[in-house]
């Protein structure tokens, strides 16, 4: 029986705060939500290559 590592933030590092778990506080939160919206709206995706595989086949 061994305690599990505090958890903590995975923007910052501090302890995380249970009422913004898993983060430490609400900045971090929306730190990290802007982070994966980023992520999404960075897909290296051109539509041209998604017209040409429909044209092929
Ligand atoms: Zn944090």
């Amino acid at each position: 029986m061994s305690r599990p590592l505090d958890p903590t933030c995975p923007v910052c590092g501090r302890p995380q705060v249970p009422a913004h778990a898993p983060f430490c506080s609400r900045t971090c939160r929306d730190r990290d939500l802007i982070a994966w919206l980023e992520g999404r709206y960075a897909l290296p995706c051109p539509p041209d290559e998604e017209g040409e595989g429909e044209d092929r086949r």
